[in-house]
């Protein structure tokens, strides 16, 4: 039936109208996982460094004009569109996914789903309407309960969780019946609720994270963090503060990596910061040199408050591609941080080869779910 541009615009789908699928990541060095299922298109949390709306979005530019949304860009955050649930299609997903050999897939992914790359599986839909934030609510949880129960009950394979969301909590008993083969992290970048709220504007406070992260450790979940983005605003004592934390919690490993700079996120930045007079740093993310130094100081520092900790050995550092370029390599070494090209193409090169843990495949034994015990071993 033909709808009116009237009705577009006021009762737009709910929904994307494209099912749930498992899906081969592309996080080539980030040994988050060799599979993805995003929930939904569009995220809540609105993040200004986020690269999704540029990379993902505009090339949904046409599905999501559709769907009333005409600035996917910097409409960022204001728009979300849970997918369809269709069993039939999850389940083939899934066996294509199982029957994928690993010579295809991710050497460091873990052979395990990665819960989201593109949005957030816990969030808060903004949508003016109730009604149709009931719909994206109800949705949501659909999609991830579902999801997860399948992927335990009929496949081998491995999840890892990231999310900026407490509401996350409301599935740790879910997620318990997991065991070994879950890993649960929150995104970590500062204790410091003022920085974080300008780049993560719509995103649950970092205590309220914490205090979930806190939670899911006590309930017996293995937990890891990832301190990323971090922000210009942020130096070696900042790392100290939020790694002593963090190491109280045990985790399995420790992420970072400053705002890289991708698709439109500094415009993004810009849009947001500069009508409330605040610096976006402009003369770091426009400038490839200076972002350079700023990226390789972040990482280096992040690396030696590490050390300090006792983090150092479930260290995982994502240095971005782009800094193996000539321009970032003279700039870099220019500064005092490498002594030559060679040396800091080594110490990329070593930090990309780090694999991120999983916990032990014989801990799983005896632990909370007899029914999948052992399943580990087959991958
Ligand atoms: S939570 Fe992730 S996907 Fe969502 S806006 Fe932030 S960075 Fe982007």
């Amino acid at each position: 039936m033909k709808r009116d541009l009237l009705s577009l615009i006021y009762n737009p789908d709910p929904f994307w109208p494209h099912p749930l699928t498992v899906e081969p990541t592309g996080f080539k060095n980030k040994a988050l996982g060799a599979f993805h299922v995003n929930l939904a298109i569009g995220c809540s949390h609105g993040c200004r460094f986020c690269y999704v709306p540029s990379v993902s979005a505009i090339k949904q530019a046409k599905k999501l004009r559709k769907l009333g949304v005409t600035q996917p860009m910097f409409g960022w955050g204001s728009y979300l569109f849970p997918r369809l649930w269709n069993e039939h299609a999850f389940r083939l997903s899934l066996r294509k996914a199982m029957e994928t050999p690993d010579s295809k897939l991710l050497p460091d992914g873990n052979r395990a789903v990665f819960y989201c790359s593109t949005t957030d599986a816990f969030q808060v839909s903004r949508h003016w309407n109730p009604k149709v934030k009931q719909l994206h609510q109800g949705q949501m949880d659909l999609l991830f309960r579902r999801s997860l129960e399948l992927i335990r009950d009929e496949s081998d394979l491995r999840v890892r969780i990231l999310t900026r969301s407490p509401l996350s909590a409301n599935y740790f008993d879910l997620m318990k019946t997991l065991g070994d083969r879950l890993l649960f992290g929150m995104s970590i970048p500062s204790l410091d609720d003022e920085v974080v709220r300008l780049y993560e504007p719509h995103a649950p406070g970092v205590q309220k994270r914490l205090e979930c992260l806190q939670k899911a450790k006590q309930e017996g979940l293995h937990v890891y963090v990832a301190v990323a983005p971090t922000f210009p605003e942020q130096g070696i004592g900042d790392f100290r503060k939020i790694l002593t934390v963090i190491n109280s919690l045990d985790p399995v490993t420790v992420f970072h990596e400053p705002v890289n700079v991708r698709g439109g996120n500094v415009d993004l930045m810009e849009g947001e910061f500069r009508p409330k007079g605040i610096d976006f740093h402009g003369d770091i993310f426009r400038s490839p040199k200076n972002w350079a130094v700023y990226a390789a100081r972040a990482l280096k520092e992040f690396e030696l408050a590490a050390h300090e900790v006792g983090l150092a050995e479930v260290l995982k550092l994502w240095p971005d591609t782009a800094l193996l370029t000539e321009e970032s390599m003279d700039a870099v070494v220019e500064s005092g941080l490498f002594a030559d090209h060679l040396e800091m193409a080594n110490w990329i090169t070593r930090q990309w080869e780090i694999p991120s843990a999983w916990p032990d495949v014989a801990d799983l034994v005896g632990q909370t779910n007899d029914s999948h015990e052992g399943r580990c071993g087959d991958v």
